[in-house]
């Protein structure tokens, strides 16, 4: 059952029946007539590139655990999706970044606890002096690694459908490997 799908009343405790409600079968109470309408979640995740290369973080958790994917999540309520993304990726990699452009929104359904519209924007990395970017990555939450990847040389197994189809636009707009 997806994470949105719901067997009791939230508001009475009653046990839902599937019926016929505005417009289509909804779960909805027989004891105080609540309506469930089943909600769409939202993720964002940061595409960061920095010196010709994209940041990835290795799975820690299900769905796709070791796979690789960029640093991301789903949005906290009362969060815009830019701050979703930048929180995220403090979290994960330890990096500060700076949200530039929306690069891809993807209605995604390979996520086997919620169907989410994922968004992806285009980042950078927020303090550029200093060590190197790449030296102060620590991968925390969600992430087992976190590095930096030319686009030439990305790990095998990419998660979800939604960040393959960014790395491939990627790797189209910079077919020598190095984005700027
Ligand atoms: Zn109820």
């Amino acid at each position: 059952m997806l994470s949105d799908e719901i067997g009791f009343c939230p508001r009475c405790g009653v046990e839902v029946v599937d019926r016929q409600a505005y417009g289509r079968v909804r779960r909805v109470c027989p004891g105080c007539d609540y309506v469930h309408f089943r909600a769409t979640s939202s993720a964002a995740v940061a595409v960061v590139v920095h010196e010709g290369r994209v940041l990835l973080i290795r799975r820690a958790i299900q769905p796709y655990r070791g796979a690789w994917g960029f640093p991301g999540g789903f949005q906290e309520h009362g969060e815009s999706l830019e701050e979703t993304a930048v929180r995220e990726t403090l979290e994960e990699t330890g990096l500060r970044v700076e949200v530039e452009r929306v690069l891809h929104v993807a209605h995604t359904r390979d996520d086997p606890r919620k169907i989410v519209n994922a968004v992806s924007f285009l980042a950078r990395p927020a303090e550029t002096c200093g060590r190197a970017i790449a030296d102060g990555l620590r991968a925390a939450d969600d992430a087992s690694e976190a590095r930096f990847f030319l686009l030439a040389e990305l790990p095998g197994e990419i998660a979800f459908e939604s960040s393959r189809a960014v790395l491939d636009a990627l790797q189209r707009a910079f077919p020598d490997g190095e984005p700027r």
